[in-house]
C-alpha cells in the first residue's frame, strides 16, 4: 500500500522562481489497484510519480510504501527500493540507445546481482510478456516508439517489482498501440501488481480502476 500524507514539493525553493509543484497532497493507493493520475500539463503528475518512484526528494509530508516512510531511507536503501519494489517507466524511456533490447532489459537484474543464465531466462520471459521476444538482439536505436515503450515496460517488470509506475506511457502512440500498451498494464495488474499510470488521455484514465485528479499541485477529487 502507498500512503501519501500532506506531501509538499517545491522546485527552486526560496527563490524568486519558486514553484509549488505539490501542495499538501494526501492519498492512498491499495495493493493490486490500477490507478490513473490525471490533470492538466503542469499539474504535478510527473512530480508525484517520481516521488513515489524514489527518484525525487520532497520538502515535507510523508510517502509511506508498505509501511516504510521513504523519506527516512538512505541512498542505498532507496536504490534497493527502486530495484526490488517500485519500478518506473519514464516518459522518455531512458533506454541505452547503443545497446540491445536484451542488454537494456537485463539492467535491473545486473544491479540485483542475478547470474547470467537466470538473467537470460527472466529477460526472455519479460520480453515475451510484452510481445517482443523476437526483438531481443536488436539495437534500441532501430526500434519504433511503440517497441521502445514495450522494452521500457519489460525492463520495469523483469525484476518482479510490486509497484509499476508509468509516466504518459501512451503519449506518443497511435490508438492501436495505445490499446495494446493499456492491455499490457492491465495484465500486469491482474498478476497482482499495483499499476499507477500518469496520463492526460481521459479515455485511458476511465478504463483504470480509479482516477486521482491533480490541479495546480492539489488533489482535486477521486473518481
Ligand atoms: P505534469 O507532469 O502534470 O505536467 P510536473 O510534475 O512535471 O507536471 O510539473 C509540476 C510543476 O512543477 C510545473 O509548474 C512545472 O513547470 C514545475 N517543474 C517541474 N519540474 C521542474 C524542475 N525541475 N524545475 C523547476 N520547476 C519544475
Ligand atoms: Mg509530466
Amino acid at each position: 500500500m502507498i500512503e501519501i500524507k500532506n506531501l509538499v514539493k517545491k522546485y527552486n525553493k526560496n527563490k524568486k522562481n519558486e514553484v509549488v509543484a505539490l501542495d499538501n497532497v494526501s492519498l492512498t493507493i491499495e495493493k493490486g489497484e490500477m490507478v490513473a493520475v490525471t490533470g492538466k500539463s503542469g499539474a504535478g503528475k510527473s512530480t508525484l510519480l517520481h516521488i513515489i518512484g524514489g527518484v525525487l526528494p520532497f520538502d515535507s509530508g510523508s510517502c509511506i510504501i508498505d509501511g516504510k516512510p521513504i523519506e527516512n531511507l538512505s541512498d542505498g536503501a532507496l536504490a534497493k527500493l527502486r530495484n526490488e519494489k517500485v519500478s518506473t517507466v519514464f516518459q522518455n524511456f531512458l533506454l541505452l540507445s547503443d545497446n540491445s533490447v536484451a542488454e537494456n532489459v537485463e539492467i535491473p537484474l545486473v544491479l540485483a546481482g542475478v547470474r547470467k543464465k537466470k538473467r537470460k531466462e527472466l529477460c526472455c520471459k519479460a520480453l515475451e510478456s510484452v510481445g517482443i521476444a523476437e526483438l531481443s538482439d536488436r539495437s534500441i536505436g532501430e526500434l519504433s516508439g511503440g517497441q521502445k515503450q514495450r522494452v521500457a515496460i519489460a525492463r520495469a517488470i523483469v525484476n518482479d517489482c510490486d509497484y509499476i509506475l508509468a509516466d504518459e506511457p501512451t503519449g506518443s502512440l497511435d490508438s492501436q498501440n495505445t490499446e495494446i500498451i493499456f492491455n499490457l498494464f492491465r495484465s500486469i495488474c491482474d498478476n497482482r501488481k499495483t499499476v499507477i499510470i500518469v496520463t492526460h488521455d481521459l479515455s485511458l484514465a476511465e478504463k483504470c480502476d480509479r482516477q486521482i485528479i491533480l490541479s495546480d499541485g492539489r488533489r482535486y477529487e477521486d473518481q
